[in-house]
Order: C-alpha cells, then structure tokens, then sequence
C-alpha cells in the first residue's frame, strides 16, 4: 500500500470526528479515574465505537472496565488489534496521556473501519479496551481470561510522550515485592538491649542494595521505598515494611537480582536477629517486545503526518503491561508527541506532561497518531506480504 496515497482519506476521516475524540479525551483528562475504575472513560469509548458501528462486549474478560470491540468486513482476512488506555495515576491524574492515548487507538479504528468498507478490505479490526495499566496488569489479566489475541496478525496502541514521535524501543519487564522484617518492640531507652529494631533490618538493606548496584549488572534495576518503619522514636520498631521494584528488560536478570536481593533480606535479618518475609505483589509484567516491522510502518505514517519525529530512541526503562501483550502477538507502542516543539521536555508521571496531555497540540497529534496506526493496520490487513514479514520478525 501507498501509505502516502491512503493517509489523506484516513485523516480526513478522522478530522470529521475531531470534534467528539477530542471532547471525549478531554473529559477523560477531567474526571481521572485510577486502575480498574474506569467507569466514565471506558463508557465514553465504548460509545463512539457504538456509534462507529462496532459490535462491542461490555464488560469483558472478567474486568468491569474492559471492553473488546469489533468490526468483520468480508469473509477471512486477517485480524489487527488495537489496545486502548484510559487509566489514570493515583493522585496526579492523567500524567501519563492515557486519555490520548485510548482516543488515538478509537479514532484509529473508526478510520480503518471507514476504508475497509469503502475499499472492500477483507478482515477483523479490533479494539481492545484495556483499563489499569498503571500497576494493575489489565492487559496481563485479559490474556489470563481470554483468548483476546489469539488470532491477531499484530497489536499495536501509541502512547503519548513529552518530547518527540520516537518508536518503541521496548521498556522492562517488572517485579515487585514487599520486604517485611519482624522484630520484638521495647522503650528506646528504658530498655533497649531488650529490643529487636525491625527498622535497622531495613536501613542494612538498602545499603546492601546501595552498594550492590556498583557490581549490578547494567540491564538491570532495583529500587525502592520504606512503607513502614515504625511508629514512635520511643519504641523499637517491632515491624517493618519496604517495596522494592526490580526490572530488566531480560527475565533472567530480573531473576538474578532477585536471588542477590533475597540473600541481603536474609543477610539484614541475621544481622539484626529479626525474622523475614518476602512477598511478591501486584503482577509481573514482561518487558516489551516491539516489532520493528510495525514500529518503522509507524514512523513512516508520522513522517507524513508531520508528528514531529525524532530517530532518538525513548528510555526504554519503565514497564507496561503492554509487555505481555508483545509475547502473545507481534506488537509495538510506539510514542506520539504532545510536546509542541520549543517547549520543555515533561518526563512521564510529571505536572508537565499532565498539562500537555490537555493541549491543542497534544490532541493534534492524538488524532494524527489514530490516522498512523490505522496505516499500520490497513498495511498489515491488505498485504499477506506484509503480514508475513511482521510474523518473521515477531519469531526471530
Ligand atoms: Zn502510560
């Protein structure tokens, strides 16, 4: 396909709907609502695809948020699935654009919805509505409960960033556990010497982990918090509680800093006379996978589109449970400016990039982005070429 030939229906497609993507991204932004409480966002987005003619399931895959969307056109073809967020952050609200985000995926399946109609492309585009993406796994829990991939030639979302249009250079996948360190409380100083200090446990811990980063290996990362460390300065601290988050974009380095971490939990707890515990919480997300077929088809629709391109890769260090969705078929997520150029890079989960994610030029380039990954999604539906180098790709 002539992706210069094909975007100008596409965006004009979506320009005639700016009016309720952007209204509906904006009232995301305004009523954030955190991991798996997504009941305003999820019922805007499963109105307009109503609205667009999709037939819709929702609630789906046992998540009362989540919402799987789609649209047949002809006999066989193939699938293209879109993932859609909507979650906010806890406290800060919409730093991290999903609220673009969601909208683009949306504005991205009207389009290709509208040209397979028009051209008579054969095939299924479907969109999956994928709420808690911060921290809850959403998209982890809807392959647990469906079989949401098991057909699709490819997955793709963009992703909102507070400098330029870069691809998906992957991210980490994570693990997140608790620390918790028991001691025996006693007058910090009527009797001390009787005392088991839980909280000494957690200070020789994250000097261990302190220092152990120097040796670390360089793909891997630890870090953390102390959630609990006592209650009074007059008591020794009998419990205690800590969160440390470990990634790498390689599991076998997540597990190999787990095994150093467990043995300086075990090493704190000897050292203090207090008892250990480790829990693992939340879940597990797998590092990203991106596949480069469908990240450089990307990146050729936002050169079109003018998005403000850079060849600089983004930092591939956080997690997204788009991660697990890139092991289940070829997938890529690759980043959509909402920075205007000369404005001041705003790093994720910032006040800044919050602020963006409510600007014209943010949701300019929302729109531009749905117009990109509708591209991407006609170039894999009408081309078996096409589709086949994504599926070599995807099992190198
Ligand atoms: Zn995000």
């Amino acid at each position: 396909m002539d992706m210069k030939a094909i975007l100008p229906e596409l965006t004009a497609t979506i320009e005639a709907e700016r009016q309720p993507l952007v209204e509906t991204a904006k009232t995301i932004w305004n009523n954030p609502e955190v991991a798996f409480t997504e009941f305003k966002a999820s019922k805007l987005l499963v109105e307009l695809l109503k609205k667009y003619g999709f037939a819709v399931e929702y609630p789906y895959a046992d998540m009362e948020t989540a919402f799987r969307a789609e649209y047949v056109h002809g006999n066989g073809g193939a699938t293209f699935a879109l993932a859609a967020e909507y979650d906010a952050l806890a406290g800060i609200g919409h730093a991290c654009g999903h609220n673009t985000s969601g909208v683009a995926s949306v504005a991205a399946a009207h389009a290709v919805k509208t040209y397979m109609e028009k051209h008579g492309v054969d095939g299924r585009i479907v969109v999956l509505g994928t709420p808690g993406e911060e921290g809850g796994g959403g998209k982890v829990l809807m392959l647990r409960n469906t079989d949401c991939l098991k057909d699709a030639a490819a997955v793709m979302m963009s992703h909102p960033i507070g400098n330029q249009t870069k691809i998906d250079a992957g991210c980490t996948g994570i693990r997140r556990f608790e620390v918790i360190f028991h001691g025996l409380a006693a007058h910090a100083a009527g009797s001390p010497e009787k005392g088991i200090n839980a909280l000494d446990a957690q200070i020789l811990l994250f000097n261990a982990v302190g220092l152990y980063r120097q040796q670390m290996n360089r793909e891997a990362l630890i870090h953390g918090i102390i959630l609990d460390g006592g209650e009074a300065a007059n008591v020794i601290p009998d419990c205690t509680r800590s969160r440390f988050y470990i990634r790498s974009k390689q599991e076998k380095l997540i597990d190999e800093v787990y095994d150093r971490f467990a043995k300086m939990v075990e090493g704190a707890a000897l050292m203090t006379g207090c008892t250990s515990e480790i829990k693992q919480f939340s879940i597990p997300y797998k590092g990203r996978k991106p596949n480069k077929i469908l990240n450089s088809l990307f990146m050729e629709a936002a050169r079109i589109l003018d998005m403000n391109v850079s060849d600089e890769l983004p930092s591939a260090r956080g997690s997204s449970d788009f991660g697990d969705f890139s092991h289940a078929a070829p997938g890529a997520h690759p980043y959509f400016s909402i920075c205007e150029p000369g404005l001041p890079f705003a790093p994720g989960h910032s006040e800044l990039m919050k602020k963006y994610a409510n600007s014209e030029y943010g949701y300019n380039n929302m729109l531009k982005a749905g117009a990109a990954l509708a591209a991407c999604a006609l170039e894999v539906l009408s081309d078996a070429d096409v589709r086949a180098e994504v599926r070599a790709e995807f099992e190198k």
